[in-house]
């Protein structure tokens, strides 16, 4: 199938590659200029694991273009998705400027029946805002159709993710939009459940599942309040609670609080969607208060140890908001880091992919180092927010050797054995242990 792809951004790259290397023909549109201009040199505006192998091999069949124009990608496709960001204003809604903007594109420009699709994440009813803002701009009698199709991938994974999803969820309100958006994904029916429902429920199966998601982490998070104040270890107690089919193992690693692009923003547009709907969803709430104490506690943490923080040297491994991702919307390490450069620490961080989007968020007092050896010199303690690989990896020795006495570590994702670094000589805390 022919599809266009407006918004380049995680989402849209991914989506539209994958789709190409489904076997369909993809162009890839955004109004950033400079975007598709890297992208039509080959280059790639983001770090994602096996993204760029998969870009040029498609780029390279003719299955997949980049383009700034609307315009032309809408006469050359069948079915348009809208992967643009819905970023959250200062009262915690989604702002749907962007949503609308391209929907009034695609309107003015309807060449044909044609399916327009969400795949950026929005509040219920957004579909009918859609619908609207198209029957306001589009010429009389335009034939077309709005679904749901919102998008599960996680950053870091994302390739495999698209390719090998959970389930693929469709919301549609027409029988043509449905046989179309089936055959669009008719390369994954038989890997993958392919849920078909109307276009409330898909907006909502998104919204719901990242609040449930970021639920889980606030509760082991305050569960791992309870073991710091006992004998207990949340990762025991996690191991014991995931092994109920009922409950799952994922998602209950107690650390130093969710972020990214997703969860913070999803679970605020919820509640206020909620709200609005006249349900006060005062659980999730209290989810957003306990991430935001939990990365409090990460500053307390490293108070413990040091007494005073001003003047104290600290190094921070780690600044994306996960692993595998160069993504610093709302990472974890924004807050931390401000409230440990209040405090008059003297920071040292370093990230593998991260530290350039970092510079541009982060006061200019931090200093960036290549690797958590370069960090840790002279430090009086190493702070882990971000649990790469090569973290997990790190020689202990030339840590140890590069750290202060007492050598000290705050491990913000549970990285190592607390014994085990006991007998290293670490000064250790984790988190919930
Ligand atoms: P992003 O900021 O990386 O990309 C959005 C892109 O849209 C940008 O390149 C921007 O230039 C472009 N854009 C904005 N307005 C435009 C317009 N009028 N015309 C053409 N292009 C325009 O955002 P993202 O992370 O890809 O997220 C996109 C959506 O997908 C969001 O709603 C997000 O919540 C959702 N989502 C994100 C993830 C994730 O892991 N990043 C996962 C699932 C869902």
């Amino acid at each position: 199938m022919k599809t266009a792809i407006v918004g380049t951004g995680y989402v849209g790259l991914v989506s539209g590659t994958c789709f190409a290397e489904l076997g369909h023909e993809v162009i890839c549109v955004d109004n950033n200029e400079e975007k598709i201009k890297v992208l039509r040199e080959g280059g790639i505006p983001i770090y994602e694991p096996e993204l760029k192998e998969l870009v040029e091999k498609n780029v390279k069949a003719g299955k997949l273009s980049f383009s700034t124009d609307i315009k032309e990608a809408l006469k050359k496709s069948d079915v348009i998705f809208v992967a643009v960001n819905t970023p959250p204003l200062p009262d915690g809604s989604a702002d749907l400027c962007y949503v609308e903007d391209v929907s009034k594109e695609i309107a003015q420009n309807l060449p044909g029946y044609r399916v327009i699709v969400s795949k950026s994440t929005v509040p219920v009813e957004t579909g009918k805002w859609i619908k609207k803002t198209i029957d306001r701009y589009a010429p009389d009698g335009a034939e077309y159709d709005v679904a749901s199709n919102p998008e599960f991938l996680r950053e870091g994974k994302a390739v495999y993710d698209f390719l090998n999803p959970d389930r693929v969820v469709i919301g549609v309100e027409s029988d043509r939009a449905k046989e179309k958006m089936l055959e669009l994904y008719k390369p994954l029916k038989d890997k993958t459940e392919i849920l078909v429902t109307n276009i409330e429920s898909a907006e909502l199966i998104k919204h719901a599942s990242n609040s449930f998601l970021a639920m889980k982490i606030s509760y082991i998070n305050a569960i791992a309040k309870i073991c710091e104040r006992t004998e207990a270890d949340v990762e025991e107690v996690a191991r014991g609670m995931g092994l109920d089919e009922r409950i799952g193992k994922h998602f209950l690693q107690a650390g130093a609080g969710f972020g990214g692009s997703c969860f913070p923003k999803d679970l605020s547009a919820f509640i206020d969607i909620a709200g609005k709907l006249g349900y006060d969803f005062s659980l999730l709430k209290e989810v957003e208060k306990i991430n935001a104490a939990q990365k409090k506690g990460m500053v307390e943490k490293c108070k413990s140890m040091l007494w005073n923080l001003n003047g104290k040297k600290i190094a921070v491994l780690g600044l994306a908001f996960k692993p595998d991702t160069d993504d610093m919307r709302n990472a974890p390490s924004i807050d931390i880091i401000n409230d440990l450069l209040q405090e008059g620490a003297l920071l040292r961080a370093c990230d593998p992919q991260a530290s350039e989007n970092a510079k541009k968020i982060l006061p200019d007092s931090v200093t960036y180092c290549a690797d958590a050896y370069e960090a840790a010199q002279g430090c009086d303690l190493l702070l882990i927010i971000t649990d790469w690989e090569e973290y997990q990896q790190m020689d202990l020795g030339r840590i140890k050797k590069a750290l202060n006495d007492p050598p000290s570590i705050v491990d913000g994702r549970n990285v190592f054995e607390p014994g085990e670094m006991k007998k290293r000589g670490f000064n250790y805390t984790g988190v919930g242990r």
